[in-house]
């Protein structure tokens, strides 16, 4: 019933294309979600922002480019400024382009951690004004956005964002709804996103959208984790039993999950990151009770 509901809830509103016939890289495009929030889609990346009486707040800018595009379309759909930018984390392809919300001077924030590695890397992107450890809860009109840190997960400082009252999570990168996680799960602490999940599966939302891929429920939030779970699980299975990688690659099947999108590009992708985390981090690699 409540899946129902998203979907209802989950209609076009504006579909307004740059694209490539106005020499732009991408397509983009508005949506409106639920309530006052709606997502912004530039090709593979997403970001989330929230429309009220008292302004704008936007999440990931993503680029100079995507940033400028979605300015002009929020000046021209909703005449109104932005007050607040908000940083999931620390990766340019999510964080860059805050330069170009500066003249409504708005706030911009992200987790302790995020700022300090865009500090010491010298990142090319504005540096964020507040920041929080744990939780910070910003309310803008009639809405409130409660942020958390889970701990690593992915990349430096990587925040849930709860949007309230709509009950819409906005998570970039360590869940992804419809998809495989990306690739060989490159940047990826595969434990610490078993962990964040699990604990935003607590936290009251109906509707999850990611800075990649689909909109989901907390059901599609519940079966990623499973995925990763199950992925977990069997190549630790696999390396006590003293199996190789390629044995790995080859065994793993895992097919309750290959209506995933990339599932048959990606699985042995995400096997082999999976066991050189394994092998590294976790150090089974050196481990004396593993031959
Ligand atoms: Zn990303």
């Amino acid at each position: 019933m409540r899946k129902v509901n998203i979907l209802i809830l989950f209609v076009l509103f504006v579909s307004a294309v740059g694209g490539t016939q106005s020499g732009l890289a991408y397509d983009y495009k508005i949506e409106k979600v639920s309530g006052n929030v709606y997502r912004f889609v530039a090709d593979r990346h997403r970001s989330v922002f929230l429309v009220t009486e008292k302004g704008i707040l936007v999440t990931d800018p993503l680029n100079t480019e995507a940033a400028t595009w979605l300015k002009k379309a929020l000046k021209d759909q909703f005449h109104l400024p932005v007050k607040y930018v908000i940083y999931s984390h620390n990766h340019s392809d999510h964080v860059y382009g805050g330069v170009v919300f500066k003249d409504s001077q708005p706030i911009f924030i992200a987790s302790q951690p995020a700022k300090q590695d865009l500090v010491i890397t010298r990142a090319n992107t504005v540096i964020p004004d507040i920041t929080f450890e744990e939780t910070m809860r910003v309310t803008l009109g009639d809405n409130e956005v409660e942020l958390r840190y889970h701990g690593p997960n992915d990349g430096r400082g990587s925040i849930s964002m709860l949007f309230k009252p709509e009950r819409v999570l906005f998570v970039v990168d360590w869940i992804v709804i419809g998809r495989m996680p990306w690739q060989r799960l490159w940047s990826y602490d595969i434990q610490g996103m078993i962990n964040s999940t699990t604990e935003v599966l607590n936290l009251d939302f109906d509707i999850f959208i990611g800075g990649h891929a689909d909109v989901g429920s907390k059901t599609d939030v519940v079966y990623y984790l499973s995925y990763l779970e199950d992925l977990y699980a069997a190549v630790i299975d696999g390396i006590h039993s003293g199996k190789t990688l390629a044995q790995l690659k080859n065994e793993i099947k895992l097919s309750q999950y290959s209506q995933l999108k990339n599932y048959d590009e990606w699985l042995s992708m995400n096997i082999e990151g999976v066991y050189e985390r394994l092998m590294e981090e976790s150090g089974m690699s050196w481990r004396p009770d593993i031959d």
